[in-house]
């Protein structure tokens, strides 16, 4: 269906081609909130650009990420992850400028510190600053002793932040979240130094992956898009790859690092790239094929699950993190079902209304079922493992594209 919605934030065009919503009434966001409603988004017909069709401004947004979201507290014993992630996109930051050494970094986005904390590493002898609007995520991050900063661009910077200028500006998976990614560019670049370089890393829209079920995510870009951005803020893209993500097994495939600078006077910055072959009219036709496809086995996903599951009693879900929250989010009724989560380790919190227990307590409840609730990448190997202690698994790996 094509419908209007406001400008394409990539071309300015203004025909869209609607992409069906994963849930007719529900929608998930990145921190794993489930929110009422559904979730509408649409790829611009010229340039395949998906955006949200109702973008939150810069007021709900200020909203949304001063208080409500909670990415940095919600998952359960989520800190070896965290770290293993952390430390390789801080390697993937420092190797895309490599051997340049930054003396001021600053990180826009910085949530509790936990990338700024390996960046310094990396870089001893670099001031390093972070800006965040999540209030909890500050006060961990001051707690923890690192120098964050609550305040958001387009918003109120606080003044430890404005007054300077940085030889190194990066941001992790901010951009997508933005209201105007090109003004959030101009935002970086108003505080880069003469010789700095911007380093942005977001999700890689080439082919359909989680990010774009996510209802926070109101741009999924491909690298193109991602350049044309950048082009569009007045800045040069210098570099272009792949880079770790926010999956258990980092995930490169699905996602990007780019890296740029102030033009030289001399330069002329043209907005408009011609797209690349990955963008023409037949493959932008196949990826919006793809894009549907990818929606659709969200939406039948509750109802397919759920008749997998035969008079199931005693049902477990292993895993509480993003992709169990996706079942949470997009197969209420099968979460329905679910007695109890289980992890590796141990916590005594709760997850969707699920008790969380430790791996060693599936002895005791002797389940009929386990549901493998993660990246369907790895529900083969964790299944296995399941089965192999002899836990009856059901697995949806084959339900959703990869
Ligand atoms: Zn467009």
């Amino acid at each position: 269906m094509t419908i209007s919605t406001s400008a394409c934030a990539v071309c300015g065009g203004n025909d869209w081609l609607e992409l069906p919503p994963p849930h007719s009434d529900r929608s998930v966001r990145s921190d794993g909130a489930v929110l009422g409603h559904p979730m509408r988004k649409a790829q611009c017909s010229a340039c395949a650009l998906v955006q949200a069709m109702s973008l939150a401004d810069t007021e709900a947004l200020t909203i949304l990420y001063t208080d409500e979201y909670d990415l940095y507290n919600s998952r359960p014993s989520s800190e070896q992850f965290v770290t293993g992630r952390y430390t390789a996109l801080a390697q993937a930051i420092a190797s895309s400028i490599a051997p340049y050494r930054p003396s001021r970094v600053l990180e826009v986005g910085c949530g509790n510190g936990s990338a700024l904390k390996a960046v310094q590493s990396l870089w001893p002898d670099a001031f390093c600053i972070g800006v965040e609007p999540v209030v909890t995520a500050v006060k961990a991050a001051q707690a923890a002793g690192i120098n964050v900063h609550q305040g958001m661009i387009g918003g109120v910077l606080p003044p430890a932040i404005a007054r300077e200028t940085y030889d190194v500006i990066y941001s992790i998976h901010v951009i997508e979240h933005t209201e105007d990614p090109a003004a959030f560019l101009r935002g970086l670049k108003a505080l880069l130094s003469p010789h700095g370089r911007l380093i942005i890393t977001c999700p890689n829209a080439r082919a359909p992956n989680l990010e774009i079920v996510r209802s926070d995510h109101q741009y999924s870009m491909t690298p193109y898009h991602l350049g044309a951005l950048t082009r569009k803020a007045g800045l040069i893209p210098l570099r272009s790859t792949l880079c770790p993500g926010g999956g258990e097994d980092l995930d490169y495939e699905h996602n990007q690092l780019l890296v740029a600078c102030l033009p030289d006077k001399s330069d002329h910055v043209a907005a408009q790239m011609p797209l690349p072959g990955y963008l023409q009219e037949a493959n932008r036709l196949q990826l919006l094929g793809a894009r549907c496809k990818y929606f659709h086995d969200f939406s039948t996903l509750d109802a397919t699950l759920q008749a997998r599951l035969d008079g199931h009693k005693r049902l477990v879900c292993f895993g509480t993190g993003g992709w169990a929250s996706i079942l949470a989010g997009y197969a209420p009724g099968v979460w329905e079902r679910v007695q109890a989560c289980v992890i590796d380790g141990g916590s005594d919190g709760a997850f969707f209304g699920k008790r969380i227990l430790a791996y060693d307590a599936l002895k005791e409840m002797n389940p009929d079922g386990v549901i493998v609730g993660v990246n369907p990448a790895t529900q083969p190997m964790i299944a296995q493992r399941l089965e192999q202690a002899g836990y009856p698994t059901i697995r949806w790996d084959d339900l959703i594209a990869m």
